[in-house]
């Protein structure tokens, strides 16, 4: 059976499965606690500290980040105190001084009244460092087409030697996951291109479906995607289809199997 804890978050007593963490826990709940460099895809990494929250209860009272804090029997969570707040304030003063371009950052910022920053990063863009396109490209996708480069001030993501890479795939999934849209991808006609920074870092011609004829993907992602599925039964590998056509493709065949079993 479910082993199952008991605790208190804003004053409420609930129940959760052990093991998930109280950020998930908080979520459950429909209880809003910002981050940045969360995502559910990605084992948490505690980087933004945006997640902080304050425990008390059965272990000593303490601020945490609740992304990587599991939840624990007896524990009380406060997730917007004034203490949190003031913290979190700080943060977003930082994350507004490096990304004073990002509308997301702005919008977070003045959430908590803050709208400029005494801080002074010596440099600025849309990007807050979190590392999510990194870490999906390398542990996701498998390419590892980006990294941090430099450091302090001038730390920054980027393709070895800020050159096009050869590594992308194409696959758009650091684009997909930047919480502050600092890494885009565009497609227009059959051409792709993955840009940051003011500078494109990938470039692609996009193959046509097989059914409907829209480019939809590099040849590059195409056979990633082929090769990911061979072993995958009732996937189909030989056809190029894109993720809608595909999608029409497993239903028909749910359905033709579902009349069939009748
Ligand atoms: S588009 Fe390129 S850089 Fe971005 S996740 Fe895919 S492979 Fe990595």
């Amino acid at each position: 059976m479910e082993e199952k804890v008991q605790m208190i978050i804003n004053g409420k007593e609930l129940e959760f499965p052990a093991g998930i963490t109280v950020l998930e826990a908080a979520q459950k709940e429909g209880i809003d606690i910002p981050t940045l460099c969360y995502h559910r895809a990605l084992d948490p990494a505690g980087l933004c500290r945006l997640c902080i929250v304050e425990l008390s209860g059965s272990i000593r009272q303490t601020i945490r980040v609740s992304c990587i804090q599991e939840v624990k029997e007896g524990l009380v969570v406060e997730t917007d105190t004034e203490r949190i707040r003031r913290n979190r304030s700080l943060l977003l003063e930082l994350y507004l001084a490096r990304a004073r371009d990002s509308v997301e950052i702005i919008d977070l910022a003045a959430r908590y009244g803050v709208t400029s920053s005494r801080f002074e990063t010596g440099g600025c863009d849309e990007c807050v460092r979190c590392g999510l396109c990194v870490r999906v490209c390398r542990e996701k996708i498998g390419a590892q087409a980006l990294s941090f480069s430099d450091r302090g001030y001038e730390r920054h993501v980027s393709t070895p030697f800020d050159r096009l890479s050869d590594d992308c795939l194409g696959c758009g999934a650091c684009a997909q996951i930047c919480p502050t849209h600092a890494i885009r991808m565009d497609d227009r006609g059959n051409q792709r291109k993955i840009y940051s920074w003011g500078q494109v870092f990938a470039r692609f011609t996009l193959e046509p479906c097989d059914a409907c004829g829209r480019p939809y993907a590099p040849q590059k992602y195409i056979d990633y995607i082929h090769e990911k599925n061979r072993n995958r039964p009732g996937v189909p590998t030989s056809k190029n289809f894109c993720p809608e056509c595909e999608r029409k493709e497993m239903a028909e065949k749910r359905s033709k199997f579902a009349r069939f079993r009748r």
